[in-house]
């Protein structure tokens, strides 16, 4: 079952308070088509013999509004009024030239916060769907004391001039390990993008092992590396298509034999997916 937590998922405090999960301020940036969300999720405990498949409940933010103005009561009003309010205010001064498609300067600094801010949506996108929650609370505690995204992160950055995935995230989490212990319980990786105007941003956190290079994996598929943070500072991308953002999406999941639409299933894994917006995205095949 997915479970609404009582408790505050970074300090264990509460009560907890209903907060936007992009923050309020976002949607006056972000176009979207459709004044209602859908999301999707998809869940196979094991990809043989189809066991645990469960497809289409309904999910939390299937609802009225559109993606970015969703909330998600899940923090304690200390953490949402203090380090997490404080993450929204740092990414509200960097990111709207970029939600314009405008690469900006990135500084070291820059980059620092807008990966942490990245890092935070992701872990609050995943409790959207409780079974998909890959990161762990040590995780959480260390965005939340060290103020910055724990070191088996990756975040990427990347413009974007798509339509088709504006305003949506994704987020795919599964449970890697061998030999495959069929009582294990949690996934242990996620892969999310998340498109806010025209930009996207892709969030990997695995065991360190299961991550890519992230210098390869940039070249690869044309991203930028912000997360850990580079060496030199990152120049401006082209300008993704959706068929490119697809690609991106979906890579991290490919690269290790994990079949990336719903219906196909996981290695031994609640895998999720939540498209928002008008279409329900399958992966597509294409390049940028
Ligand atoms: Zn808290």
């Amino acid at each position: 079952m997915s479970r609404i937590p009582a408790k505050c998922i970074y300090c264990g405090g509460g009560p907890t308070t209903k907060e936007h999960i992009f923050g309020r301020w976002m949607r006056k940036y972000v176009r979207t088509f459709s004044p209602t969300s859908v999301h999707c999720t998809s869940i196979v405990k094991d990809h043989k013999t189809n066991a645990g498949a469960a497809v289409g409940w309904r999910p939390r933010l299937n609802r009225n509004g559109a993606p970015h103005s969703h909330q998600l009561k899940i923090a304690c009003r200390p953490c949402n009024n203090g380090w997490m309010g404080n993450f929204q205010e740092e990414a509200k001064a960097i990111l709207p030239p970029i939600m314009n498609g405008t690469w900006p300067r990135l500084s070291r600094h820059s980059m620092a916060s807008l990966a942490r801010w990245a890092t935070m949506v992701t872990m609050c996108i995943e409790f959207a769907h409780t079974e998909t929650v890959a990161a762990t609370l040590d995780e959480r505690t260390y965005l939340r004391e060290q103020l910055n995204a724990p070191p088996n992160w990756q975040v990427y950055l990347a413009l974007y001039k798509g339509v088709r995935h504006a305003g949506s995230f994704w987020h795919r989490a599964a449970l890697f390990e061998e030999p495959i212990n069929k009582n294990s319980g949690a996934p242990n990786m996620q892969a999310t993008t998340i498109h806010v105007g025209h930009c996207f941003f892709h969030v990997l956190s695995a065991p360190v092992d299961l991550l890519p290079n992230a210098s390869d994996f940039e070249k690869t598929l044309g991203m930028r590396q912000i997360w850990p943070i580079p060496a030199s500072e990152p120049q401006a991308t082209r300008y993704f298509t959706d068929a490119g953002a697809n690609r991106v999406a979906t890579k991290f999941f490919a690269d290790h034999g994990v079949p990336t639409a719903p219906h196909l299933g996981m290695q031994s894994a609640p895998a999720a997916w939540l498209p928002y917006g008008r279409d329900w995205v399958h992966p597509d095949e294409g390049s940028l």
